[in-house]
């Protein structure tokens, strides 16, 4: 990714090598807005989403100073030397992940609705499927009101 921009064609999309991004260490991920279907980089968009991050205690890159990258999100309270000086390498550190669980967590599991599969987890004894997912496969609207928290199915 280092070499889009420079060596290779293309826009220049990271300011950092291998293994200074949080991508490396499984730490980070973007993302793109569908808009009808095909991917927007309106950045409108992604200063509407971002602001949720801190909700949910992620860390935004539209929040930065310096390289501002507005489909990242990371988890915060990590720092590329330590991990390095503590890991060396990225595999290494994701290597130290096993065993970690998360309680009540039984793994997880598949719901198939008229023949299409949603992704879906089993969380004490309970099936937890991602509402929008299968609103969308019953051919339902839905909204979301941040304010109430509430989910509509229409
Ligand atoms: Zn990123």
């Amino acid at each position: 990714m280092y070499a889009q921009g420079r060596t290779k064609p293309g826009k220049i999309v990271t300011e950092v090598k291998y293994p200074r991004s949080m991508h490396c260490w499984g730490l980070a991920f973007d993302i793109a807005v569908l808009l009808n279907g095909l991917v927007t980089w309106d950045t409108k968009f992604y200063d509407q989403i971002g602001p949720l991050a801190a909700a949910i205690g992620l860390e935004w890159g539209g929040s930065w100073k310096s390289f501002v990258d507005k489909p990242h999100y990371q988890l915060p309270g990590y720092d590329v030397d330590d991990l390095i000086k503590k890991y060396g390498a990225p595999e290494k550190f994701m290597k130290s992940w096993e065993g970690i669980n998360v309680p009540g967590f039984e793994g997880p599991a598949k719901v198939i609705f008229k023949g299409k599969e949603l992704s879906a987890g089993l969380l004490e004894g309970r099936t937890y499927v991602e509402i929008r997912a299968l609103a969308e496969a019953m051919g339902l609207k839905i909204s979301y009101d941040n304010a109430t928290k509430t989910v509509t199915l229409s």
